[in-house]
């Protein structure tokens, strides 16, 4: 079973601009799935169709089999999205919210599942506050909590920990972990490779609306060639070696060498010149680096 089918999604808008330029990709049921891009990559003109909130110009998306224009209230039902922005009522308790919210996907009894989800939220003693007397942090954990009324097979992340405090962050990244054991699907876009790297097992990026990769988080760490050694010396890197330096602050130098092999060169030379290295760490591969490569920004 494929949670979200996307085919040949196109979407120009109204002043001429292709956002998104015949985008394919299924992702499926039970993946944690990390969807990344450069800012203006196309993005949130993805999750918007996701969503239905915004029409694609051609192509299609189905969400859990249902397609978003044909079949868009089976589809809403399978989805939840946790958006960027805090956008709710601010005269509604916590838990008004959450009720508001269940009766709008026509769900009557829902104080169970709302309870539990306070609860893995750190929102239990928040209830029956005001939800405008909460803090941005709280109110972010209100609006993923909102999104999940309806507990949606398929759960689409928008910059989640975007300005979110470590603590938030680490209890959200729990509460999506047992999420996704218990068989839900997640998918996330974020500025912080280093989550979708930790938590994600597949990875879309898309650049200028189009797709990039696509692939296994460890194939795209192992694509990545070369080997980067980081030295410390006590003198100027010598001239000869500063193609390879793919980074420096002055003492600090990141060498991007094609192969191991070429590291003895390197420190030959560097004993020759007199020039003493005195720390020096092999870095470890990151999606980071593998995002810079492909789409030539950072994240
Ligand atoms: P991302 O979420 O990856 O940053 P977006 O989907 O927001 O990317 O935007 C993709 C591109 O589409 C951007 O260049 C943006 O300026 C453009 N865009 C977004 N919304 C509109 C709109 N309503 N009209 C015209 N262009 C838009």
């Amino acid at each position: 079973m494929q949670a979200i089918e996307i085919d040949s999604a196109v979407k120009t808008y109204a002043n001429g601009f292709c956002a998104l330029k015949n985008v394919s990709f299924t992702v499926g049921a039970g993946e944690f799935f990390a969807l990344l891009g450069p800012n203006g990559a196309g993005k949130t003109t993805l999750i918007s169709a996701m969503a239905g909130l915004g029409r694609l110009t051609s192509g299609s998306i189905r969400i859990m089999g249902h397609d978003t224009v044909r079949a868009s209230r089976a589809a809403r039902m399978s989805l939840g999205v946790v958006p960027q922005e805090l956008v709710f009522d601010p005269f509604f308790t916590v838990r008004e919210a959450l009720r508001f919210q269940s009766g709008y996907f026509g769900i009557r009894k829902n104080d169970e599942w709302i309870d539990e989800m306070l609860h893995h939220l750190g929102l239990t003693e928040k209830a029956d506050t005001n939800t405008r007397n909460l803090s941005g942090g709280m109110k972010r954990r209100v609006m993923v909590a909102q999104a999940l009324v309806h507990r949606p097979p398929v759960i689409v992340l928008d910059e989640p920990t975007a300005g979110v405090d470590v603590e938030l962050r680490h209890s959200l990244w729990t509460f999506m972990r047992k999420l996704n054991s218990d068989g839900h699907t997640i998918v996330l876009t974020t500025h912080y490779l280093e989550e979708a790297q930790e938590n994600c097992g597949r990875v879309a990026m898309l650049k200028r609306g189009e797709l990039v990769a696509l692939d296994n988080t460890e194939n795209l760490l192992r694509s990545e060639k070369g080997v980067r050694v980081e030295l410390l010396l006590d003198g100027a890197l010598p001239e000869a070696l500063g193609g390879k330096a793919a980074f420096s602050d002055g003492l600090r130098y990141v060498l991007k060498l094609e192969h191991y092999s070429e590291l003895a060169d390197v420190l030959i030379f560097l004993k020759t010149a007199g020039i003493a290295v005195q720390q020096m760490n092999v870095l470890e591969t990151d999606l980071e680096q593998v995002f810079v490569n492909l789409t030539g920004e950072a994240a």
